[in-house]
C-alpha cells in the first residue's frame, strides 16, 4: 500500500477545495484496505473514507488521520445474470458502460453523476425521480476492524439521499445489485439524454459539488434559492452558480470557509422569505467513528 503524507485534498475533490491529509492512500483490493486501517488503529489516528469526493467538502485545515480513498481502487465489476457484484471503487460512468453492452438496464438515470458506486450506495443517489436503492440486493461492509458483514438491502435505511452508512462505522466495500435484460440501444439512449440534460441545465465546465442543498418535500431547492435572489451571490472565490441556483461554484481559489458562509447566506435568505430552512446534501469531512 503506498500511503501519501500531506496529500492537499483539493486534489481529490470536484470542488477543488480542502487543506492536506495527515496521510493519504488509494488500496488497491481489500488487503491493501485493511492494510490502511491497522496502520490507523495502531496508531490512534482517525480514518475518513471517500469516493471520487464529489459530494464532500473538505475544510481548509484538512484531515489529522488517515483519509483512504476508494475511487480507481475496489474496482470489481462481476456480472452474473441479472446479479451484478460492483466493487466500491468503481466510478459510476464505468458500471454504466459495462451494463450497457451486457444489456443490463435500470440504471441509466445515474448516467452524469460523476462518484463512485460506493458513494452513490452511501448517499442514495439519484436523478429524475429514480435512485439507486430501489436496484440494491445487499452490501459488503467492513468495520475499522477489519471486520467484514453483510448486510441486506431492508437494514440500510435508505431514504431520500440517506442511508444508515452515511456517518457509521461501516465502511462499504462491494454492492450487489439487481438488473433486468434491456435493448443496448434503449439503454444507450436513454444514458445520452440524461447527459445532454445535465449539460444544459448544470454548470459543469467550473469545479462544483453538485446540489448543495436536499430539495424539501414537494419543492426544488434551486427555485427556492433563485426566487431568494441568490443567484451569483459571491463570498471569496465561491458562488452562488448564474446557471443552477442549487450549484456553489469554485472560480479559482475558494476556500471551505467561504463555501460555509455562502452556505449559511442563502439558508437565511430562503428562511426569511419562505419559511424553509435548507438542509446540505453536501458531505463535510469529519472524523468517521471507530
Ligand atoms: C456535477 C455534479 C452532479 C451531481 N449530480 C448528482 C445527482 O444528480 N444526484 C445525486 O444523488 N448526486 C449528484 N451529485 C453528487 C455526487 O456525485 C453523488 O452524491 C455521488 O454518489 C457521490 O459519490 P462519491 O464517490 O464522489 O462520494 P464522496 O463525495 O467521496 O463521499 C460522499 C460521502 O459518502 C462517504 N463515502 C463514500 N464512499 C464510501 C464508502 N465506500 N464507504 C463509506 N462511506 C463512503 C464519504 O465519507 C462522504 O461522507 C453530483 C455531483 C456533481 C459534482
Amino acid at each position: 500500500m503506498r500511503l501519501l503524507r500531506n496529500e492537499p485534498l483539493k486534489k481529490h475533490t470536484s470542488f477543488r477545495i480542502g487543506g492536506p491529509a495527515d496521510y493519504f492512500c488509494i488500496p488497491r483490493n481489500m488487503a491493501e484496505l485493511k492494510d490502511a486501517l491497522v496502520f490507523a488503529r495502531e496508531r490512534g489516528l482517525g480514518t475518513v473514507i471517500i469516493g471520487a469526493g464529489t459530494n464532500l467538502l473538505v475544510l481548509d485545515q484538512g484531515f489529522r488521520g488517515v483519509v483512504v480513498k476508494l475511487a480507481g481502487g475496489l474496482n470489481w465489476i462481476r456480472v452474473n445474470g441479472g446479479r451484478i457484484e460492483v466493487g466500491a471503487g468503481v466510478h459510476i460512468a464505468k458500471l454504466l458502460q459495462v451494463l450497457g453492452n451486457k444489456k443490463l438496464g435500470g440504471l441509466e438515470f445515474l448516467a452524469g453523476i460523476p462518484g463512485t458506486v460506493g458513494g452513490a450506495i452511501v448517499m442514495n443517489a439519484g436523478a429524475w425521480g429514480k435512485e439507486i436503492a430501489d436496484y440494491v440486493e445487499q452490501v459488503l461492509v467492513i468495520d475499522r476492524a477489519g471486520r467484514q458483514k453483510i448486510l441486506k438491502r431492508r437494514v440500510l435505511g435508505f431514504g431520500y439521499r440517506r442511508s444508515r452508512l452515511q456517518g457509521s462505522r461501516w465502511i462499504l466495500a462491494q454492492v450487489v445489485l439487481k438488473l433486468r435484460k434491456k435493448k443496448r440501444g434503449l439503454i444507450r439512449r436513454k444514458v445520452r439524454e440524461n447527459l445532454i440534460k445535465r449539460k444544459a441545465a448544470q454548470p459543469l465546465g467550473i469545479p462544483n459539488c453538485g446540489s448543495v442543498f436536499k430539495n424539501p418535500k414537494g419543492d426544488f431547492a434551486g427555485r427556492l434559492i433563485q426566487e431568494a435572489g441568490c443567484k451569483g451571490m459571491r463570498i471569496g472565490d465561491a458562488q452562488v452558480s448564474a446557471k443552477h441556483a442549487n450549484f456553489i461554484v469554485n472560480l479559482g481559489d475558494a476556500r471551505a470557509r467561504d463555501v460555509i458562509k455562502l452556505m449559511t447566506s442563502v439558508q437565511k435568505k430562503v428562511k426569511d422569505r419562505f419559511k424553509i430552512r435548507l438542509e446540505p446534501e453536501i458531505k463535510i469531512m469529519v472524523k468517521s467513528p471507530s
